[in-house]
């Protein structure tokens, strides 16, 4: 399987290793596989079988063509370990209305970043390999908290590479400031920088474009990589879970094969939605994929108008992983719908204006597939607190814009298929929001929401935030945005 760029039209194509180690295409473009691979009936009875890390190897495999079966199986097999996913690596919770939630944060940071960020790590490391590089890869993110915490947990102690989180040192809650400053593993750096989160992309991005630091750190053996979320790395193992879902349910005899499903996802930067997207083109019998946001709407304006217009106020919400205004991978689902030309076209318009309007056929052509939905902060508040009082379910602010978008979703269509509800972090990595919402009071702090949560629902704190508060801490830096080069080549060289 080879690859190519959403906006190359002369399609040059590239293997699995390197766009992994690439990341975007060299015309700004994301890669593509140049075809969709199809899960057969057999494949499915095959996967049914299998227990996680088996159906991810053998469904990376259909993509990562220059990987071997061993290779993959070996990666899958340590990344998604019961002690690493303790209680499964995507199970699903029954809320009844044959609505099965699935809960994507038993990872090592509690939301489902870890879903990719615990294999993509590996799978770099061997492409190193496979692309004949000699160099170390030094992995260089800013955070505004969740991300670079799972680069840290995934990228820690893999081989060839080195690690470096920037975050703003104010801009992060104590809960997700604490998680990065007590990161164990010898090759991990993590420093904080005066300033916000802006400040520290600026800073990164500075790093990444200055020849002369390139040259140094060449010299030195190192060469600089990102773990962002558009890369090929990323999507490809969050296509996993949704085929293991439909194999669960029809293992437990709530579907048969055929049985069309519709899943509701929480969105972001598109990337998870779009995996779905891809698993329906491979075969998968899904019906509709539901976009839900929160109070930044772009989605849903576009998935009802036609139009993405970036032209809008920006709002901080409870479900900060979703506050964002510019989706990259909703380019891929272009490419798919209406080829790299439109997909070119639009995106030149996006960067010159903030607006583009599709045409009739690409609207259409998407419409068969999706449907947007949005949920304010109250709406958001009230879904965590019904899930809790109807059901006796606990549920983070990203998961209630979800249960939230599928509810507006049934009422609206009468749609009563199978409806599965991506959960993407646990409710305790989002405890004082979730404590608020419940309770209708604030809790002390954010160390303090965690206690309470779990002594006034009766549930257990997620293992990667118990005794949070007590460990030891490693990294306490703090730099000017203007040192971070800096700070940079003083981890190299200690
Ligand atoms: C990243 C994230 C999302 C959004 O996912 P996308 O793939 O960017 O759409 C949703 N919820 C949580 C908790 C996240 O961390």
């Amino acid at each position: 399987m080879k690859f190519q760029s959403t906006r190359d039209q002369s399609a040059a194509k590239f293997s699995a290793a390197q766009v992994i180690k690439q990341g975007l295409a060299a015309d700004g473009g994301l890669f593509v596989p140049e075809s969709v691979p199809q899960l057969t009936k057999a494949d499915i009875e095959a996967l049914c079988g299998m227990d996680y890390p088996a159906r991810a190897a053998f469904i990376l495999g259909k993509y990562l063509s220059d990987y071997t079966a061993d290779e993959l199986l070996e990666d899958c097999q340590k990344a998604y370990a019961p002690t690493s996913f303790v209680g499964g690596a995507a199970p699903l919770y029954d809320l009844g209305d044959d609505t099965e939630v699935m809960e994507l944060w038993h990872g090592p940071t509690a939301a489902f970043k870890d879903m990719a960020l615990q294999i993509m790590p590996r799978l770099l490391s061997r492409a190193l390999v496979k692309t004949g590089e000699t160099r170390t890869a030094l992995i260089l993110v800013a955070t505004s908290g969740d991300t670079g915490k799972a680069a840290l947990e995934g990228y820690r102690d893999i081989e060839r590479i080195k690690i470096m989180v920037f975050y703003p040192t104010g801009g992060v809650s104590t809960v997700q400031k604490l998680q990065m400053q007590t990161q164990l593993g010898d090759n991990v750096n993590v420093t904080a920088i005066y300033g916000n989160f802006d400040d520290a992309q600026t800073g990164v991005k500075r790093i990444f474009g200055n020849a002369d630091i390139a040259a140094e750190l060449d010299k030195n053996g190192y060469f600089l990589s990102s773990a962002n979320s558009i890369n090929w790395g990323r999507l490809a193992p969050q296509i996993v879970y949704y085929v293991s879902a439909y194999c669960d349910l029809l293992t437990a005899g709530r579907i048969a094969y055929g049985d069309k499903v519709n899943v509701t996802v929480p969105t972001g930067n598109f990337g998870n939605i779009f995996a779905a997207y891809l698993a329906k083109l491979m075969g998968l019998p899904l019906d509709k994929l539901i976009c839900a946001s929160n109070k930044n709407n772009i989605l849903t304006d576009f998935l009802r108008t036609g139009t993405y217009d970036r032209n809008r106020a920006f709002h901080l919400t409870m479900s900060p992983s979703m506050d964002i205004l510019i989706s990259s991978n909703l380019e891929r689902l272009l490419y798919f719908v209406a080829g790299p030309a439109k997909t070119a076209d639009y995106m030149k318009q996006l960067a010159e204006t903030g607006a583009y309007t599709v045409d009739a056929e690409t609207k259409a052509r998407i419409d068969e597939s999706f449907k947007g939905y949005f949920a304010d902060e109250a709406d958001t508040a009230a879904t965590i607190k019904r899930t809790m009082t109807e059901k006796n379910y606990l549920i983070d602010t990203h998961t209630a814009v979800a249960v939230s978008a599928a509810a507006q979703y049934r009422k609206e269509t009468g749609d009563s298929r199978p409806m599965i509800v991506a959960s993407t972090a646990s409710p305790y990595k989002f405890a004082a929001d979730v404590y608020t919402s419940l309770y209708g009071e604030k809790a002390e702090s954010d160390l303090a929401a965690l206690d309470l949560l779990s002594q006034k629902t009766g549930t257990e704190i997620t293992y990667p935030l118990r005794g949070i508060g007590s460990r030891t801490i490693r990294f306490e830096d703090v730099v000017d945005a203007t040192e971070m080069a800096d700070a940079m080549f003083a981890y190299l060289k200690a």
